[in-house]
């Protein structure tokens, strides 16, 4: 397999998530999102807040090239979502963003370690590779004690490290995270912010969704989001806030 190509118009110039007079509208006649134009430049840490029904699930399947929106553009790393073939959009999906969700979505059956190593098969990297990285995007999340743990043998805090160290470990350049303390107690919660911020200051860009008052208070943009349209885009006077 061929190795990773520049993105066009990569890091610096473009913004890294662009949309432009987004509609979805799914069968059956509910439209989730109703006129979205946004930009998300690279480095920022991106709160999506609103409530359940708004369409802020909708939004990140769209960022994230898992879906495809009704009419409007979606542009990620300067490509636009609509021009790609499937295959080209699984490239690009790989290549440049990585996904947390609020279930973990691990292997069972598969150590913490092969859980990571997962993430990084796109690249075609033999296992011994692999793995190497999977251990060290472990030990990044503070896990270098927990490699051979399947995930049945860990607290929903450590699944969910394991989950961020999946993510990262290809060093995309966009992280997306649906709710990513939803199923965590606060300590646990507070710890997995912690890591996401980290991750942002290490200058990875981060979009989080979430019901957290936490989470949205310590991001330095919050985007909210009612009825499928962005309501407010709040700065926070203070860049970055308070590292918790
Ligand atoms: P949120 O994440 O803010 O809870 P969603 O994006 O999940 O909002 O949903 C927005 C709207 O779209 C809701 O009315 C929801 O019922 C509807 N919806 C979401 N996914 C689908 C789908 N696959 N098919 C039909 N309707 C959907």
């Amino acid at each position: 397999m061929a190795p990773p190509r520049p993105v066009p118009g990569g890091a610096g110039d473009a913004p890294v998530v662009r949309l432009d007079h987004v509609t979805k509208r799914y069968p059956g006649g509910v439209t989730a999102l109703n006129g979205v134009s946004l930009r998300v430049r690279d480095g920022e840490l991106v709160a999506i807040v609103g409530p359940s029904g708004s369409g802020k699930s909708t939004l990140l399947h769209l960022i994230g090239t898992l879906d495809r929106p009704s009419t409007g553009t979606v542009t990620i790393a300067g490509q636009g979502v609509g021009e790609l073939s499937d295959g080209r959009l699984s490239a690009l999906r790989a290549r440049v963003i990585g996904f947390v969700f609020q279930q973990f979505h691990l292997t069972d059956g598969f150590s913490a370690l092969d859980n990571v190593a997962e993430g990084l098969l796109y690249t075609g990297a033999p296992l011994g590779e692999r793995r190497d990285r999977a251990t060290a995007a472990l030990e990044r999340v503070g896990l270098g004690h927990r490699l051979g743990h399947r995930p049945g043998g860990l607290s929903g805090g450590e699944r969910q490290r394991v989950a961020i160290a999946r993510a990262v470990v290809g060093e995309p350049r966009l992280l997306l995270a649906d709710e990513p303390t939803g199923n965590l107690d606060s300590e646990s919660g507070a710890g997995i912010l912690r890591l996401l911020r980290e991750l942002h200051a290490a200058g990875t860009t981060v979009l989080i969704i979430t019901h957290d008052d936490e989470v949205a208070a310590a991001a330095p943009r919050r985007l909210r989001i009612r009825d499928g349209k962005v309501v407010a885009d709040e700065r926070a006077a203070r860049p970055g806030g308070d590292v918790r």
